[in-house]
C-alpha cells in the first residue's frame, strides 16, 4: 500500500526544540507556564482580534462559546444541516435546540436566505461553518443576525486565518471557534481555540475553561461554575510552530486548488466546490467535488473513492447530514426536534445532494508540486476511462 497522509501532520526541528523547552521547564500546564499565553497572543494577532483562548478541542470551544453567549435550555440555535456533527451536538449538550438550515449548492456554506427563514422569537444564535475553508457570506449573515438580535459563532474549525472580503475570521462574529485536531490545517493532535473582540466574553470564557479560577489564581478561587477545558503547554508549543507555517501552506494550497480546478474542468462528471471571489482567503481544509457516477459507467461513489485510494490519492466521503446520524435517529428524546424541524432530506436539498454526491481530498494533498496535481487529474481520468 502506498504511503497515506503524505507526511501530515507536518513537523520539523522547531517542534522538537519547543517541546524540549517545555519538558525542561518543569511547568507543563498553563497555570504557571507561558507557552499557552504566547500562543494565544500570536493567534489573536494573526486574526487582528483582541483575545484568543486556547482550549482542549474544537468541540469544547463551541460548547464554551454557546455558554458564554448565554444560550439556555430551550433556546434555538441555527446550524447548517451539512457540517461536522459537533456544530449541532454542542447545541444539544446545552439543552438548546439545533434548528437546521440549508447550505449553498456551489460553496457548501450556510445560506443566508435559509438562515433568515428559520428565525423565530426563540432564536438566540447562529453558527455559520466555513466549509472546507471557504468562508460563509459573513456580510449577509451578520446583517440578518443584527436585524434580529441574534449572536454569531463562526465555526472556523477549517478556516484558521480565512477571510471574507478582506476581513479575517472573527471580524463579523461575537466569537469564532477553531479546532487543532490531527487533520486540521494546523494541529497539535487535539486542541482548540476561541477568538473574540469582547473583553467580557473573553473573561467569562477564561473562567469557564479553568473551573472558575481567574488567571494566576493560587488560592482556589472558583468565581463561577466551570469545567476544565484547558490547553497544555505542550500543545501550545507545537501550535506556535504550526502557526508560523500556516500562511505559506495556505498560499500553496490556494495556488494548487485553483490549478486543480483548471485541470479538472474538462472532466465530465466532476464539479468542484465553487470559490466565491469575495472569499479573499480560502484555507482549503478539503478539496471537494461532486462526483456523478453517470459519467463513470455507473460506478458508485464508494467504489470510486476506493479506487482513488488504491491508486495513491487519498480521498473520503463527506459528512452525513447531522440529523441522519445514528444517535440522532435512534434517540427518542430527539423526536420532537425531528418533527419541529421537519427533518427529511428533501427539505434540505442542497445539503442532501452534497452529502450524497461529494468526494473530498484532504488539504495535505494540495501541499505538492504541479506534477502531483497532474497525477491526481490523470488518476481520475484513468478510473473514468476504465469504466466507460
Ligand atoms: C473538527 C471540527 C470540529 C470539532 O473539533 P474537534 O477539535 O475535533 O473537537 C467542529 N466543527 C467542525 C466543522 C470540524 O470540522
Amino acid at each position: 500500500m502506498k504511503k497515506m497522509n503524505r507526511g501530515w501532520p507536518f513537523s520539523d526541528e522547531n517542534e522538537m526544540q519547543e517541546i524540549k523547552a517545555v519538558l525542561e521547564s518543569h511547568t507543563w500546564w498553563r497555570g504557571t507556564g507561558n507557552k499557552v499565553k504566547e500562543f494565544e497572543r500570536c493567534f489573536a494577532n494573526y486574526h487582528n482580534v483582541n483575545y484568543a483562548l486556547g482550549v482542549s478541542n474544537g468541540t469544547h470551544a463551541l460548547e464554551i462559546a454557546l455558554e458564554v453567549l448565554g444560550v439556555m435550555p430551550g433556546d434555538e440555535v441555527i446550524v447548517p444541516a451539512f457540517t461536522f456533527v459537533a456544530t449541532a451536538t454542542a447545541v444539544l449538550r446545552r439543552g438548546a435546540i439545533p434548528v437546521f438550515c440549508d447550505v449553498d449548492a456551489d460553496t457548501y456554506c450556510l445560506m443566508p436566505e435559509s438562515f433568515n427563514e428559520k428565525i423565530t422569537n426563540k432564536t438566540k444564535a447562529v453558527i455559520p461553518v466555513h466549509m472546507a475553508g471557504h468562508l460563509c457570506d459573513m456580510e449577509k449573515i451578520s446583517k440578518v443576525a443584527m436585524e434580529n438580535n441574534i449572536r454569531i459563532i463562526e465555526d472556523a474549525a477549517h478556516a484558521q486565518g480565512g477571510e471574507w472580503n478582506g476581513k479575517k475570521v472573527g471580524f463579523y462574529s461575537d466569537i469564532a471557534t477553531f479546532s487543532f485536531q490531527n487533520r486540521k490545517v494546523m494541529t497539535c493532535g487535539e486542541g482548540g481555540a476561541l477568538i473574540t473582540n469582547s473583553k467580557e466574553l473573553y473573561d467569562r470564557a477564561y473562567l469557564l475553561h479553568s473551573v472558575g479560577r481567574p488567571p494566576g489564581d493560587i488560592i482556589y478561587e472558583h468565581l463561577i461554575l466551570g469545567s476544565n477545558y484547558r490547553m497544555s503547554e505542550f500543545h501550545a508549543a507545537i501550535l506556535l510552530c504550526q502557526l508560523k507555517r500556516l500562511a505559506n501552506f495556505t498560499n500553496l494550497r490556494e495556488k494548487n486548488a485553483k490549478k486543480l480546478n483548471q485541470y479538472l474542468e474538462g472532466i465530465d462528471g466532476i464539479v468542484p466546490q465553487k470559490f466565491d471571489e469575495k472569499c479573499t482567503r480560502n484555507t482549503h481544509y478539503m478539496y471537494m467535488f461532486y462526483y456523478d457516477k453517470k459519467y463513470f459507467g455507473g460506478m458508485d461513489k464508494s467504489e470510486f473513492i476506493k479506487e482513488m485510494n488504491d491508486l495513491g490519492i487519498e480521498c473520503h466521503v463527506p459528512y452525513p447530514l447531522v440529523f441522519n446520524t445514528t444517535f440522532f435517529k435512534k434517540d427518542t428524546i430527539f423526536q420532537n426536534i425531528y418533527e419541529y424541524n421537519n427533518l427529511i432530506d428533501k427539505n434540505f436539498p442542497n445539503a442532501a445532494k452534497i452529502s450524497k454526491e461529494v468526494v473530498w481530498i484532504p488539504h495535505y494533498e494540495l501541499l505538492c508540486d504541479d506534477s502531483r496535481l497532474k497525477e491526481i487529474t490523470e488518476t481520475i481520468l484513468k478510473i473514468q476511462s476504465c469504466n466507460y
